[in-house]
């Protein structure tokens, strides 16, 4: 199977530029620095599965060309993975989508968006997801595709990254348990999430990416969630050969055979 995976959004919490920051990268023209909050597209076996609904959501579903969803996974409950999911809306006026996610982010996703459960009147639109919970260990089928979440620490949270076929998704991550690395052996594709070069307690820094990367050995790897303390030019030159920073609309595909 052929699997292709769409960067939609590869910036941190607050999205580069930052409003009002009148920092060199926030100021750069160079647009790989715009980055939208982050999420994913993953398009393979006839399936489109969107990973986090981010505040930018519509523009990231305008820009990717996106006609219609199957299912959507989330990693964690943060707003910049969370808060798009009201325009959803469009996407299932047809039908109804399923979500899945940990329990705690169900938690989450029900109370923060609990007016999508509520009867109101009639006529008043409002995105129609069925919410599932997701078990670490157990699997998600969607279609022909299997989804695995990888439980990961972020800070002091338990959060998934997901992995579908050769590509895992792990984006908002400060510790990889032991048990967790066995389901990211034999990876084509690895998107990690490394904020800056300093050292951060809840997000992965750029060298302990790199170091990530080198213990799961994945064929290629893409850094995201990044913030606007580094810039692109510099992670490139900061990264080994089978490493890349992330920009919002790189589209990773794997080809059939080799990959
Ligand atoms: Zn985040
Ligand atoms: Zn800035
Ligand atoms: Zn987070």
């Amino acid at each position: 199977m052929k699997y292709e995976l769409t960067l939609l959004g590869t910036g941190t919490s607050i999205g580069i530029p930052v409003p009002g920051c009148e920092c060199r990268i926030c100021r750069s023209f160079d647009h790989r620095n715009r980055r939208n909050r982050t999420s994913a597209l993953l398009r393979a076996g006839g399936q489109a599965v969107l990973i986090d609904t981010a505040p930018e959501f519509r523009l990231q579903a305008l820009s990717a060309g996106l006609s219609g969803l199957d299912a959507v996974f989330w990693t964690h409950g943060h707003a910049d993975h969370l808060h798009g999911l009201d325009d959803l809306r469009a996407l299932t006026w047809k039908r109804p989508l399923k979500g899945y996610a940990s329990s705690e982010t169900i938690e989450e996703i029900r109370t923060r968006f609990d007016y999508l459960w509520k009867e109101t009147q009639r006529g008043g639109g409002k995105a129609k997801v069925i919410l599932n919970t997701v078990e670490p260990g157990e699997t998600v089928n969607v279609g022909p595709l299997e989804m695995i979440p990888i439980p990961v620490r972020h800070g002091d949270l338990r959060v998934f990254g997901w992995r579908c076929g050769p590509i895992a998704y792990v984006t908002d991550a400060s510790e990889i348990p032991e048990e967790s690395y066995p389901l990211l052996e034999g990876l084509s594709i690895l998107v990690v999430g490394a904020l800056r070069f300093k050292a951060h307690p809840t997000h992965f820094s750029v060298e302990r990416a790199l170091e990530e990367i080198k213990k799961i050995r994945p064929k290629r790897a893409y850094l995201t969630h990044i913030s606007h303390e580094v810039s692109h030019r510099q992670l490139m030159k900061a990264t080994p050969r089978n490493v890349w920073p992330a920009r919002d609309g790189l589209r990773l595909r794997t080809s059939e055979v080799s990959d």
